[in-house]
Order: C-alpha cells, then structure tokens, then sequence
C-alpha cells in the first residue's frame, strides 16, 4: 500500500469534525508564549532587530539555549555571543526566530502516557529531516537554511498533534502500521478519515507560522500537489520531500532502493549535480549529530548512508551466500548420500559375493551349492525334467601337496576350477565342495549328457598343463554322477543325491582314478533290491 492509495475509512467523522476535536482538545500541544509572539512579531514589515531580541531576552531561559547554540559549533561564529542582542544582529532575524521555534517545538511533549506514540523516535525523525533539508537547501541557497530547518522539524507537526490529542485511536493507527504493514498515512486515513499532513497544516496556521513552514507541512508527501507559483514554497516543499526520501534509505528494509529515488528526484526536482548529492548523502548523519547536540537532545548516533547501504548489501550478498551455500550443501549431502547409497549397495553385494564365493579358487562355496542345490532339485521336481549331479576328486592330491608344497597345491586348485569352469555351461553351478574336492549342479541334464560333461572335464583336466613360473603341474581328477529324474519315486532327497555321487566317486577311485562313475543305475537296482 502506498501514501497515496485512497483508503476506505472507518472514522464516521469528517476531516473538519476531526480536526475541530483537535484544536479544542485540552492536550493540544501549545507553544511557549514567546514562540508565538514571536512569529506575530516577525510577520510585520517595519519588526526591527532589537524588537526581537528584547522579546526573546524575556525568556531567560530560551535566551540561554539560543546563546549557547550561537556560540556552537553550528554556527562557528569567531567570536563569542554574549547577548541576544548581539545573537540577532550577527545570525539575522530569520536565524534566531528559527531557532526559537525549534526550541519551542522540542520542549512540546504532551504525549499522554496511555499513548504508543514514540516521541522519541518522532523527534529524531524530525531532527533527521531538518538537519537534511538544512544541508540541502545549502546546496541551493545560502539565505533560507535556518527557516527550512524549522520547516523540516515541524513537516510532520500533525502526528505529534493526533497522538496527543487523540492517544487511543492513534494507537489504532499504530496498530494497523504495525499489523497491516500500512504506511503511516493510509492508517491516519482509515482511522480519522484525514492525516497528519492535513492536521499539522491547519494547527500551524493556527499559530500563525509563516507560509514557507505551514504549506510544508501540508504538501510534502507530494511536491505536485502544490500548484500555486510560489517559488520559494514550492523548494521548500521538494526539500522536505526530499529530506523524507532520504529517511527511507535509513528506515527501508531495502535502502539501496530509496538510494537511488533520493539521487534521481535531487536531480531531477531541485537539478542538483551528482556531486552535490553525494556530498548531502556523505555529510547527513554529522549535520543530525551536530543539530541533536546543538538543541540538548539525547539521540543515539545518526548512521552514515553508506554504512547503511554497505550493511545492507551485506545483508543481501548474506543472505545469497547463504541460500547458495545451502542449496550447494544439500546437492553435496544428497550426491554424497547417493554415493554412500551406492557404494553401500556394491558393498553388499560384494560381501555377499564374498560370502557365496571360495576365496581360493573363486567358484562358489559349499553353502552357496548347499542352497543352489535345493532350489534346483524342487524346480527340477516341479518341472518334471533330469538333473545331475557331479561330485570329483583330484587324484593323489595328497602326494601332490607333499612333492611341490602347498603353493603349488593352492596353484593346481584354482587353475582346475578355471579349467572347469571353461568346460561348463553359463547355467551350470560349480561350487568347492571341499578341500581338493568340487562339485556340479547340472540342470535340466540326463544320465548320457551328464557323462559327457563329466568326462569332457576329465579329458580337460587330464590334458591341460598347470603352469607356474618355469614349473608345469599335470593332474588328473576322478568323477562320480548322481541323478534326479522324475521317474524316480520318492524322489531322493539332497543329502542323499550328494551321496550318491559320492559313493559313484569312490567307486571312481577304486577303479583306478581318473576316470567318470554313474550312480544312477546301481542305486535304482540298490533301492528296488531293497524295497523288495
Ligand atoms: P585320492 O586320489 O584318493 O583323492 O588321494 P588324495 O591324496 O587326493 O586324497 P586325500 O583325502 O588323502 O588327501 C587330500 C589332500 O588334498 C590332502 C590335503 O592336503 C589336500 N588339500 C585339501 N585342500 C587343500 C588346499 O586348499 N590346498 C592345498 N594345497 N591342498 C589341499
Ligand atoms: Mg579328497
Ligand atoms: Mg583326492
């Protein structure tokens, strides 16, 4: 919502009725007498200088702050001002009725204490605005700076006039700015049906305050809104605008914002050059200093404009810096997590590789044949078809180990398992039964392909050369074969299938080693023999 929005209000007063409740409110805030008289006093043409420093001398102690302002810094007069009199004659009329006036308006405080209205802040937003549309204005005159800084004090007169007047629907007010993020105008608006700018224009003209601070007070939320040709005037109501802008760059949560409008509208409205602009904005917050000082106010520090802006940007770049670096650690964390994911997953499976697989050799182990066994004789059962079993031995292992060590026995172990493994089908399973003893599970395989396979491996076995280094290894291996088939009944189960080829393998052995035994046949006959 902006200043110039229209808000609907909820006040069932009009702007008059509002405003007649304002000037006769017993809290309205009135000006030392010697302020008034002194305005009526200066708005006659033949008011001489000692006129009005007599008026003033008789407030001594208004005398006494004016003096020592005089004497200040502010002025850096050569020599020292021991009088009022001698305060006129050397600052001007103009000079000293200003500071009159701002004495007199900083000594107003009849804010009530059920209020929420901050005076504190108000005048620092007050001393603010003078102190910058004192400088520039100096930028563009040297005559008006002390008038306009009274002006910049006063341009928002009608809050401090509504709050003390009206304290709890100002709370109201202030409620709305600070629930609804209204603007402080379009909260005055919907609670009175007016604002300050309104209120503060018609208490000032009350007091009799010249058109150059009145009219201010008035237009300053919009220099165009004044359209009469008063030169002067309207400067007055552009600076103070101004001075209003530059406060955005010290209160806005986005000061690089009101930055750039302070810079493009001092420009543009009062064709100040970019230097002289960048010298209000590098001098501001000494000249607030300076003025707090000058008129006794307490008030932290002003904060210079680039500190401001660089805080900001500071913020910003923060906040950026943040987001990415965030947004760079959640990539980082979900790739490292994927990562970790994967390489858990490899892990496993390796692991339970590891776990099926001989270390020696790297066939399967004989718990991995235990339970590939079980699973291929019940689907061997189910689908009705043959499997094989070959269990084998290498022959005289034993004397092999003693002649050329067990290296060279670990040696003959895997290059067998390999010479297997190159004699059998990608479904066959082979696996280490134990110690030089091996196993094959052959699927789908009858009593004749069985033998085949077996003694292709035997034949394999028995030609190949186990080379080693300059040593060569020959061995030899003896088969026996056991079968399922599904004529077969009941079926025998795996322990026995397993002994089946064992005993094929010892009848292999006893009948001189290397060579290829069958089982089936004995043990049906074995079996029928029995059953009988
Ligand atoms: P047969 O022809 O009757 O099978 O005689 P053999 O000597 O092979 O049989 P035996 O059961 O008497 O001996 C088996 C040998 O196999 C004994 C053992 O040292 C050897 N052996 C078993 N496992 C390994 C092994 O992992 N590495 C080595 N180097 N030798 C092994
Ligand atoms: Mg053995
Ligand atoms: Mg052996």
């Amino acid at each position: 919502m902006t200043d110039n929005e229209e808000v609907k209000s909820e006040s069932t007063m009009s702007q008059d009725e509002v405003l007649q409740l304002v000037l006769k409110s017993d809290s309205l805030p009135s000006l030392p007498t010697v302020a008034s008289k002194l305005v009526s006093l200066t708005a006659k043409e033949d008011t001489t200088l000692s006129d009005v420093a007599s008026l003033i001398s008789q407030d001594i102690a208004m005398s006494s702050k004016i003096l020592k302002v005089a004497n200040s810094a502010f002025y850096s007069f050569p020599q020292q001002i021991s009088s009022i009199q001698q305060a006129v004659s050397m600052l001007g009329t103009n000079a000293v009725q200003s500071l009159v006036l701002s004495f007199s308006f900083l000594s107003i405080n009849k804010v009530s204490a059920e209020s929420n209205f901050n005076f504190d802040e108000f005048l620092k937003r007050a001393v603010t605005a003078a102190s910058v549309s004192k400088l520039i204005m100096g930028k563009l005159s040297d005559t008006d700076t002390e008038e306009i800084f009274v002006a910049g004090l006063l341009h928002k007169l009608g809050e401090l006039i509504l709050a003390c007047t009206l304290p709890e629907d100002y709370n109201r007010v202030l409620e709305f700015m600070d629930s609804e993020g209204l603007e402080r105008r379009a909260a005055e608006k919907r609670v009175f049906g007016t604002d300050h700018g309104y209120v503060g224009y018609e208490v000032a003209k009350q007091w009799n305050f010249p058109a150059a601070i009145v009219l201010p007070i008035f237009h300053h939320h919009d220099p165009k809104s004044y359209s009469n040709n008063d030169e002067k005037i309207q400067k007055y109501i552009e600076v103070i605008y101004l001075s209003n802008v530059f406060m955005k760059i010290l209160e806005s949560e986005n000061p690089a914002q009101f930055h750039g409008q302070f810079m493009k509208e001092a420009r543009e409205l009062l064709s100040l050059s970019a230097d002289e602009v960048e010298e209000i904005l590098a001098e501001a917050h000494t000249k607030v200093d300076e003025a707090a000082a000058n008129f006794g106010l307490e008030m932290e520090e002003a904060r210079p404009v680039q500190e401001v802006l660089q805080e900001a940007n500071i913020r910003l770049s923060l906040i950026n810096l943040d987001y990415e670096q965030i947004n760079k650690e959640l990539i980082k964390a979900k790739m490292d997590l994927e990562a970790a994911a994967k390489e858990l997953q490899e892990k496993n499976e390796l692991l339970k590789q590891l776990a099926d697989l001989d270390g020696l050799t790297g066939v399967y182990n004989n718990r991995y044949f235990q339970g590939a066994l079980d699973n291929e004789m019940s689907r061997t059962l189910r689908q009705g078809h043959n499997l094989s079993l070959i269990l084998m031995d290498i022959d005289h292992f034993k004397r092999f180990n003693d002649d050329y060590g067990h290296l060279a026995g670990d040696f003959v172990l895997a290059e067998f398992s390999k010479v297997l493994t190159e004699n059998l089908r990608q479904y066959d399973t082979l696996a280490r039964y134990g110690g030089e003893e091996f196993v094959v599970i052959l699927p789908e395989t009858d009593a004749d392909a069985a033998r085949a396979v077996a003694e292709k491996l035997r034949s394999a076995v028995e030609k190949t050369p186990f080379r080693d280094g300059k040593e060569t290894y020959n061995v030899t291996a003896s088969f026996g074969i056991s079968l399922l088939t599904p004529e077969e009944e009941p079926a025998p189960e795996k322990k026995e299938l397993i002994q089946r080829a064992d005993e094929a393998l010892y009848d292999a052995k006893k009948a001189g080693r290397n060579q290829v035994m069958m089982y089936a046949a004995r043990n049906r006959t074995k079996k029928w023999f029995k059953r009988a």
